[in-house]
């Protein structure tokens, strides 16, 4: 037995981890039992990568296998980190066209949860860029799919939480980029409104992001920092040397080496850390300046296990999109209800997306989306259900990558176009159940 649990540490299991050490462990493990999934690095927010049973790690599937220069096409294991990708592939000049906000993520668990980045309004979420798939279905068939191959699966797969089967290989295509630097715009905007508006008119910037103080309240209701950022080009290095075209990633700098206390994020703590940033961001407004892709994309990856700051009751991530026409009222009501209730959320991150993706279960369709961490505690659970309301009422819906407890009936109603045709195609790939996460279980899939 282990003791596991997502990123955000709720819930915890104990239940047997298994590490599949080729796609033969894959093939025997698929059908050895019912109530079994794949997990890869463990960094979804709650119960998507726990089995019912038994769970099965990737992270041993860890090769990559080749490469194109001229298409940018790479193909490698599905338990290949995104870190390692980009550590290879950014001193050859190729980085992945959508990266979300860590890189210690594995290839299957990005496609399998179709992760989006700051420049989704431009080029969609990561399966988007994914041309096949190499997955051992839940009755244990060797199968390939792409869009033109077994196109059904791969719609499913793309999103599909692992419940279509064990993504072992995938083929995509990175882009090429001139610099490992992005020139990073910043902009502050007093409420909710400035900052939707400032997305809104830097629609053409590549990458775009909001962080809001969630605790300001009233004519500052939604104040944020808003962070603009482009690809560097060559000829724009500033001080650019040519050996300093691709900076170094550096490995974590700090690490949280114990459970912070259950009472070290309380609601002063969180609004000091909001005033700071807010303070400290607003005097760098500007640019645009030159920073490394790593705290660009990946600032929280600079600490190491920094999700023992919320303590070993861990926390919860809600994150919802909002169709565009509703979501500035519907936002705002949201951040209104945050303010008055008796807790707050340490991160807040809005983003705008673009067109929806293929994937039956991606989470993406065109409208903003706002992510909020809150640390666990009596009365959170029942509270997030409020702002599911809120979410359903306006025809929203939630990521299941950082759901650990919405109810069947709000992920029924956010996922209300495709959820038949993926049960269908569930029950006709696995009539038996041989793959059953805690997630599917929960949400009826
Ligand atoms: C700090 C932080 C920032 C984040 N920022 C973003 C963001 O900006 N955008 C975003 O979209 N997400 C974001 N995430 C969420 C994260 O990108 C996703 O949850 C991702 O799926 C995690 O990948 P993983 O390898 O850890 O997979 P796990 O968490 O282990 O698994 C996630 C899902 O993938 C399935 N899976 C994993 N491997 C396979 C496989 N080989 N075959 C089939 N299914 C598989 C699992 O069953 C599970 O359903 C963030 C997470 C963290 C911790």
């Amino acid at each position: 037995m282990t003791r596991f649990s997502g990123w955000n540490r709720y819930p915890v299991v104990d239940q047997p981890l298994h590490a599949a050490r080729d796609r033969r462990d894959v093939l025997s493990f698929s059908t050895a039992g019912t109530g079994r999934v794949a997990r890869g690095n463990g960094r979804s927010y709650g119960d998507a990568a726990i089995g019912v049973s038994e769970t099965l790690s990737t992270l041993k599937l860890d090769r990559m296998k080749s490469f194109d220069a001229a298409s940018g096409l790479l193909t490698a294991e599905a338990g290949v980190l995104l870190a390692d990708i980009i550590a290879t592939f950014l001193p050859r000049g190729f980085f992945p066209r959508v990266v979300p906000g860590t890189r210690f993520i594995t290839l299957g668990g990005a496609i399998a949860s179709d992760v989006h980045g700051k420049n989704h309004h431009h080029d969609g979420a990561f399966g988007n860029h994914v041309q096949d798939l190499l997955i051992v279905t839940p009755c244990g068939e060797l199968v390939r799919a792409s869009r033109s191959e077994n196109a059904e699966l791969f719609r499913a797969t793309i999103g599909g939480q692992g419940l279509t089967g064990t993504i072992i290989e995938a083929t995509l295509r990175l882009m090429p980029v001139e610099t490992g630097w992005i020139r990073q715009r910043t902009i502050a905007a007093s409420d909710l409104g400035e900052a939707m508006r400032t997305l809104e008119e830097n629609d053409g910037a590549t990458y775009s992001v909001a962080w809001i103080d969630c605790l300001a309240r009233g004519a500052h209701l939604g104040r944020s920092l808003v962070f603009l950022g482009e690809h560097a080009k060559v000829e724009e290095l500033e001080g650019g040397a040519p050996d300093k075209r691709f900076p170094k990633v550096a490995p974590p700098l700090l690490g949280v080496p114990f459970d912070f206390p259950s009472l070290a994020l309380n609601k002063l703590s969180v609004r000091l850390f909001n005033e700071f940033y807010y303070r400290w961001g607003a005097r760098r407004v500007g640019g645009p300046f030159q920073v490394d892709i790593d705290p660009y994309f990946f600032p929280l990856d600079g600490i190491s296990n920094w999700n023992r700051i919320y303590g070993h009751r861990g926390f919860v991530q809600h994150q919802c999109v909002i169709p565009t026409e509703r979501a500035a009222s519907v936002l705002a009501e949201m951040l209104e209800r945050i303010t008055h209730w008796g807790s707050a959320s340490f991160l807040a991150v809005l983003k705008k997306f673009g067109a929806a993706s293929d994937g039956l279960l991606s989470f993406p369709q065109p409208g903003y989306t706002l992510a909020l961490d809150f640390p666990m505690r009596p009365g959170l659970l029942e509270f997030l259900e409020e702002l599911d309301k809120c979410v359903m009422e306006a025809g929203g819906r939630l990521y299941l990558a950082k759901d650990a407890r919405q109810s069947q009936a709000t992920f029924e109603a956010g996922y209300a176009q495709t959820v038949g045709v993926f049960r269908s195609l569930r029950q006709a790939l696995d009539p038996v159940s041989h793959v059953k996460s805690r997630l599917a279980e929960r949400l009826g899939l």
